[in-house]
């Protein structure tokens, strides 16, 4: 293959980016894990497959629930069932029919999947902006009621303080007051001891 050609080419995942398990969608091209071409026409991961296994290279899909043979997906597979993966379907020698109805059915596959993904996605961002505004909304509720808070607490103090001076200024009353009733008390006292001293002296007595 010549610079310019290698240049040219699409990394694997272009040729392979459809295959993936029809159970979880994890993708073939990343190679997390080894896919088995069941003989349903499934692809499933191993993961997916694990605790399925009924006998040797026989499992239970998962999706459809027959049981049947897997072959894993890779360069050792028998020619007629690599052939369904060929980038190529309309190559020389394939039988581009067979090879297209299985590629286009998983292509539509993975396609509805990132569909009802992108909706999910559209959805969730959608709860997420309401969320928000909800949270400005109840943030701005919090600071009006922070404010009104601080104006009651204000007014509370003036109430108290003016409480506090009438307060004041009635007992500074009652004292003036009880001192007056004193000092009446203390002349009238006065009175009636001059009063007493006279009798005492009995000036009447003649
Ligand atoms: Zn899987
Ligand atoms: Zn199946």
């Amino acid at each position: 293959m010549s610079d310019q050609q290698k240049q040219n080419a699409h990394p694997p995942e272009f040729y392979t980016f459809w295959v993936h398990c029809n159970i979880c969608y994890r993708m073939y091209f990343k190679k997390e894990c080894r896919f088995f071409l069941l003989a349903c026409n499934h692809v499933a991961c191993e993961i997916c497959l694990e605790g399925h296994l009924q006998q040797t290279d026989v499992y239970k899909c998962n999706l459809c629930l027959k049981i049947t043979k897997a072959c894993e997906i890779g360069n050792a597979m028998p020619a007629n069932l690599k052939e369904l993966f060929h980038p190529e379907p309309f190559s020389d020698g394939l039988n581009a029919f067979r090879v297209m109805a299985f590629q286009n059915k998983h292509r539509q596959r993975y396609f509805a999947h990132q569909e009802t993904m992108a909706s999910r996605l559209e959805e969730y961002q959608r709860l997420c902006t309401e969320a928000k505004t909800n949270c400005q909304k109840l943030y701005q509720d919090c600071e009006n009621f922070r404010h009104e808070r601080k104006h009651l607490e204000n007014r509370a103090k003036l109430i108290r303080q003016q409480r506090r001076q009438i307060d004041d200024n009635s007992s500074n009353k009652t004292s003036s007051v009880s001192s007056e009733n004193t000092s009446a008390s203390s002349l009238a006292g006065t009175a009636i001891t001059s009063f007493s001293n006279l009798s005492q002296g009995n000036p009447f007595d003649l």
